[in-house]
């Protein structure tokens, strides 16, 4: 396959500007935010083992080093050379960048950009602009008016927004738009608790819808994520009456990282319309095994519903790594097809420029 094959990675976050310890880098390889020292290293797992094959070169170093060499080697660059080294070599034709979630400072959506010679547009996170409406004083009964007018201006030059309704409450969320009543009952209880993070299913459902009404496309985080979140909550099969109603909107809805729910996301972009599907945080995480990953994906997941995605955060060599992973499985699984002969090798040609790039310009740039 062509190594040049450039990719739009749809959804993404962007890099810290510090230097990295050992224990620092570690605490943000993974989802595990304070790697214990019990079971050894990150290292001892599939993406610290695809760190030292896949990136190492890159900062000079043999295929392989040693752990303790790669971070030298990385100290000694400087967290700047690193990031343009890094997101300069993942060969990005456009970055959509969620901007809601900012732990620290990061890299400006522009700057990320320019790292990646790549235009990089913004994803506006629903959850974050209710917060902001709710902290700025508004009365229960005026917050519905209020999200609508926010986030319409916040999305003025945005591609999309995310609901990371997954995180919160779960992705049993009810079908049917919240009526204002039910809008205005759930800002009181959120006002009168003093709570700073949304995590009521009337709000996630009103605002997806809000979402829906600007015309955007919505992404959903699913599957595996940092451990606030009950994974058995994140299955997507939880979102079906949701995904069933929001069809005849026509608007598209993306299905992000899907792990260990992949097979059930691929059943959801095959009889869902509107559905698209990607394997983003997973990939880079099984390290050599995102082509068996990708392959139970597309066994029912059309290759025109199969999006690229990175979920890169924080560290530069998740960018990097996350679309070399998913170079490889593209290839494995489309090569695989035309070894077996299950498709032509015109197909497998078609199939990689949808998945690497099309599918995804069609969905956030011509919907
Ligand atoms: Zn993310």
């Amino acid at each position: 396959m062509e190594p040049e094959l450039p990719l739009v990675d749809h959804h993404c976050h962007s890099v810290v500007r510090r230097d990295l310890d050992r224990h620092a880098f570690e605490a943000l390889l993974t989802e595990a935010p304070e790697p214990g020292t019990l079971g050894g290293s990150l290292f001892d797992s599939r993406i610290g083992l695809a760190v030292r094959r896949w990136c190492a070169p890159v900062l000079d170093l043999e295929t392989h080093a040693p752990a303790d060499e790669y971070l030298r080697r990385r100290t000694e660059l400087g967290h700047t050379e690193v990031g343009r080294r890094f997101l300069g070599a993942a060969g990005l034709s456009a970055l959509l960048v969620d901007t809601g979630f900012e732990p620290e400072p990061l890299l400006g959506l522009a700057d990320l950009g320019a790292l990646a010679d790549a235009p990089a547009h913004e994803i506006v996170r629903l959850e974050q602009v209710a917060e902001q409406v709710l902290a700025d004083g508004v009365s229960a009964a005026g917050f519905a008016a209020s999200f609508r007018d926010r986030l319409a201006a916040r999305t003025e030059n945005a591609v999309g927004v995310k609901s990371v309704a997954a995180y919160r409450t779960g992705l049993d969320l009810a079908p049917e738009r919240p009526s204002p009543a039910e809008v205005t009952a759930a800002a009181g209880r959120f006002l009168r608790a003093g709570q700073g993070r949304v995590a009521d299913e009337v709000l996630h459902r009103f605002a997806i819808w809000c979402g829906v009404d600007l015309g955007l496309p919505v992404q959903f985080h699913i599957g595996l994520g940092d451990p606030d979140l009950n994974l058995r909550d994140a299955d997507p099969l939880l979102l079906m009456p949701l995904l069933r109603a929001l069809q005849p909107t026509g608007i598209p809805l993306l299905l992000l990282h899907n792990y260990p729910f992949h097979r059930e996301a691929g059943y959801l972009a095959q009889v869902f319309g509107t559905v698209f599907v990607d394997i983003g945080l997973a990939a880079h995480n099984l390290g050599d095994r995102a082509g068996a990953l990708l392959a139970e994906l597309t066994e029912l997941a059309p290759f025109g519903k199969v999006l690229y995605s990175s979920d890169a955060f924080g560290l530069p060599e998740l960018y990097f790594l996350a679309a070399t992973l998913f170079r490889r499985a593209l290839d494995e699984v489309l090569t695989g097809g035309v070894e077996a002969g299950s498709w032509t090798e015109a197909d497998a040609g078609r199939f990689r420029r949808m998945v690497a790039g099309d599918n995804a310009r069609r969905v956030y740039f011509t919907s």
